[in-house]
């Protein structure tokens, strides 16, 4: 039996689950904030809502979807992004908009892993329908922004932005695109010859380095937007300004879906090498096929913000029992039953020496020892060790829960409810 788990995907203990689950419970937390609505859609989906949504020439669809045929002969995908299963849950449960919906969870695309790339990854996920008001693209960085200073790495990740304009700003500029790359057919990578034809803006996203050769003289959005498109803009960068969000235009910026209009951006740190989009976003009015519904929003790689934070959980410290002779070890069962209903974290090993559970009480860092035998258990009471600084005091058995929970107070496991 193999011991390796599949390329690109990774087990997750201890330290990095609480990390993991820090950075989504913060993510969470700062959502309420701005109106988000918790929402989870199944990992399981018909593949058509990726393919209707995501755009022909988006690399998800041509090269890192997993789809399968299932026993009945339907075709499913594991969710590669969130935005078209969030699309649909959108219609099936027929929310009303303007709506705002906060989701988390694994997604799975064929790519090639290496450091912050993998095969399954999450995101957090933001997406905020039928709001066409650029205050709500603002909003939206600024949350982007917030999440970076509660992670601690504000410092590490800059905001690129760029605009893609109206419907009319896109068709006038893929044609200018064409008839550049055009004259370079043959020099281009094959990806961005296949990009051409169906979404030309694409190329400028392309990392190949004979591409970027072209790429560099290629014709600048900034000429071919409307005065619509340029007002929107202007209204964002203004908002971005009295937020004091500092930015940087870069004018090549496009994602890699195919449905993005006017906003693109994304935080970028120097810190993952190549892999630096920390979250990445932006506006998709169009989405919906044939239908005009505001949309915007962004998402961010939990593994990539895992590499970039600080973090070491609290181990709580546990109240250990050593008990002595056999009727205490009898006891303990039920005293640690009691304990741990009164949510107080405890432990005791069942078949060693006392000597042996001694050592295991400092092993697994126990604040405080609970030591009882037929004497204490003759006269209801406990003798406590404090491990730190070794003192020892008797305890009658009826103070007992209240006299730990103010010894074990600074080392207790939290619960939020
Ligand atoms: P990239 O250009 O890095 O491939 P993308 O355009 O495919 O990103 P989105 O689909 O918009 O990215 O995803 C948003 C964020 O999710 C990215 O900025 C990144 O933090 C994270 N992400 C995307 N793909 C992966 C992956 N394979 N492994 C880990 N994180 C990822
Ligand atoms: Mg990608």
């Amino acid at each position: 039996m193999t011991i390796q788990t599949v390329r690109g995907t990774k087990d997750l203990l201890s330290d990095d689950w609480y990390k993991f689950k820090y950075i989504q419970d913060t993510a969470h937390n700062v959502s309420r904030l701005y109106g988000f609505i918790p929402v989870e859609t199944p990992i399981l989906e018909y593949t058509e809502v990726f393919m209707k949504t995501l755009g022909e020439s988006s690399d998800i669809i041509t090269k890192e979807m997993y789809t399968f045929e299932d026993k009945s002969g339907k075709s499913i995908t594991l969710r590669p992004e969130f935005t078209a299963a969030i699309m649909r849950l959108l219609k099936h449960k027929k929310l009303q908009i303007p709506v705002r919906l906060f989701s988390s969870g694994p997604l799975f695309r064929y790519e090639r892993p290496q450091k912050g790339r993998q095969r399954q990854f999450n995101q957090i996920n933001f997406e905020v329908f039928g709001l066409a008001d650029p205050r709500s693209d603002i909003e939206l960085i600024s949350l982007s922004q917030h999440l970076l200073i509660k992670f601690g790495i504000n410092d590490n990740a800059k905001l690129e932005i760029n605009s893609l304009g109206d419907n009319e700003t896109i068709i006038r500029y893929r044609k200018a695109l064409v008839s550049y790359f055009e004259k370079y057919t043959d020099d281009l990578s094959e990806d961005s010859k296949n990009r051409l034809t169906k979404n030309p803006i694409r190329i400028l996203d392309s990392k190949d380095k004979k591409d970027q050769l072209i790429i560099h003289d290629a014709p600048k959005i900034d000429n071919y937007y409307t005065k619509e498109s340029l007002s929107f803009f202007d209204k964002i960068l203004n908002g971005l300004q009295c937020l004091g969000i500092s930015y940087t235009i870069n004018s090549k910026l496009v994602r890699g879906l195919d449905y993005y209009c006017h906003t693109v951006f994304e935080f970028v740190t120097q810190d993952l090498g190549s892999q630096g989009a920390v979250f990445a976003g932006g506006r998709y009015d169009t989405i919906i096929a044939g239908k005009y519904t505001p949309a915007v929003g962004f998402a961010g790689g939990i593994e990539r913000i895992m590499e970039l934070i600080n973090f070491s959980s609290k181990e709580p410290r546990p109240i250990y029992l050593i008990p002595i002779g056999a009727q205490a070890e009898v006891y303990s069962l039920v005293l640690t039953d009691k304990l741990r209903k009164s949510r107080l974290y405890s432990r005791y090993d069942y078949d060693s020496t006392l000597k042996s559970k001694m050592k295991k009480a400092h092993q697994v860092n126990a604040k405080v020892a609970l030591i009882f035998g037929d004497e204490e258990l003759g006269n209801k009471t406990f003798k406590i060790k404090d491990m730190d600084t070794g003192t020892e005091e008797i305890i009658m058995r009826d103070n007992i829960i209240e006299k730990l929970e103010l010894l074990t107070q600074d080392s207790r496991i939290t619960h939020s409810r």
